[in-house]
């Protein structure tokens, strides 16, 4: 048997692995927090339940479109109205089974050997992995502390090669909280009009996650004349309305882009379920205060995760300003990345991810989900700072 050298080229997901063996640790009768999966810790809202289910009793059991139920890339076309006062066709909306799923898209439409493919490090794992995969050159960019783990226009533009086929950004950020200023979206869409060989994918899953209102983020949708044939958007349901697990993401491609992103999804996964699409509709079209209710939850855990980090020794924490992530600085521990995310796990029962596990930037970070209760959140802050405080690095 021979398995194709390519699949020694993908990477993972640590958190899938940390979440294995938390479970494991808790099997054996051990108490673990778990600060390291990344999603929402509240239920789908009822009405999108319900949606789902009278879409299956209605008999919506079928295949559908492989690009998605027209009612549903409707749905997003209004949204993208509402929000973006832009104005895109249903051919240009395609409905993939998790955002992820454009991610794998995108990256396997640019990467080839001989291309180029740049993307944040630290950043959501798959990228690189992907990016690997296609034999494309990995041209991870660093997102650094002192920038609020934003990207910088002028940096991201000095690094375009004429073999760069796509440039990858996330903001709100996995896994740092990292909103991209405004300012700095606009410089890099002015400078992008100097290399109209590179396509743009915006990875927009955590758009509704802006803790602080609309603050300063800003998305690339309202560029898409300015970009227009190259920009992709990854967008979907998982983060906005708790809905991981039902498996649901939209991509909002250039036309002809969107025809080969449909022609991938008749050769892999043929359709999302028909029921999660008409889900889907609801949690668009019905009432958004389960949104708005989350992300003040997020925002009130945001603010208690980091003043409680920011008091432990050793440790300091910027504020994220997206997401439902921390990214504290923990370099004056003395612990590697790799070490404390270990450790924190089978000494302290609290599972967090190594900033490594998002790139070599990552070193001196850890990544602490804050989609948790207030309480596991103080019992986990607890649990860290005594673990500190009986493993002083020597003097
Ligand atoms: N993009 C980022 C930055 C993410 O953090 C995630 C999930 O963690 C995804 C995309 C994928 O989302 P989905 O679960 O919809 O595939």
């Amino acid at each position: 048997m021979q398995i194709a050298e390519r699949m020694s080229r993908l990477g993972s997901e640590s958190a899938f692995e940390v979440l294995a063996r938390a479970k494991a640790l808790e099997a054996q009768g051990k108490s673990v927090i778990n600060l390291g999966i990344g999603q929402p810790d509240f239920p789908t809202p009822p009405h999108v339940v319900e949606a789902g289910i009278k879409a299956l009793r209605d008999g919506h059991h079928g295949y559908t479109p492989a690009n998605g139920i027209l009612p549903l890339r409707e749905a997003v076309c209004a949204e993208i109205a509402r929000r973006y006062k832009k104005t895109v066709s249903p051919e240009q909306i395609v409905i993939v089974p998790g955002g992820k799923v454009t991610m794998a898209t995108a990256i396997m439409m640019f990467g080839e050997p001989g291309a180029e493919i740049m993307y944040p490090d630290p950043g959501f794992p798959i990228y690189e992995s992907l990016v690997n995969f296609t034999g494309a050159r990995l041209a991870g960019y660093p997102l650094l502390e002192k920038n609020g783990f934003a990207f910088r226009a002028d940096d991201l533009l000095s690094r375009i090669t004429p073999q760069t086929r796509l440039l990858i950004v996330n903001s709100p950020a996995n896994p740092t909280g990292g909103v991209a200023p405004a300012a700095e979206v606009k410089k890099l869409v002015e400078g992008l009009q100097r290399f109209p060989h590179v396509a743009i994918m915006a990875d927009e899953i955590y758009s509704r996650l802006v803790l602080d209102g609309a603050g300063d983020y800003a998305s690339f949708i309202p560029y898409l004349d300015q970009l227009q044939d190259r920009l992709i958007i990854l967008e979907g349901w998982s983060k906005t309305y708790a809905m991981t697990g039902w498996r649901l993401g939209w991509g909002l491609w250039p036309q002809n882009l969107a025809e080969l992103a449909t022609k991938l999804a008749i050769n892999t996964h043929s359709c999302v379920n028909a029921a999660t699409q008409y889900a889907g509709i609801a949690a668009l079209e019905g009432p958004q205060d389960a949104v708005e209710n989350m992300r003040q939850a997020f925002r009130r855990r945001r603010d208690l995760c980091v003043a409680g980090l920011n008091k432990i020794e050793g440790i300091s924490c910027i504020k994220p300003e997206g997401a439902f992530y921390a990214f504290p600085n923990i370099t004056r521990t003395g612990l590697t990345a790799r070490q404390m995310q270990d450790r924190l796990l089978e000494e302290a029962g609290v599972a967090t991810i190594a900033g490594t596990s998002f790139g070599r930037h990552g070193e001196g970070y850890l990544r602490l989900s804050f989609a948790a209760s207030d309480e596991a959140i103080a019992e986990a802050l607890e649990r860290i700072k005594a673990f500190l405080a009986g493993n002083r690095p020597k003097q």
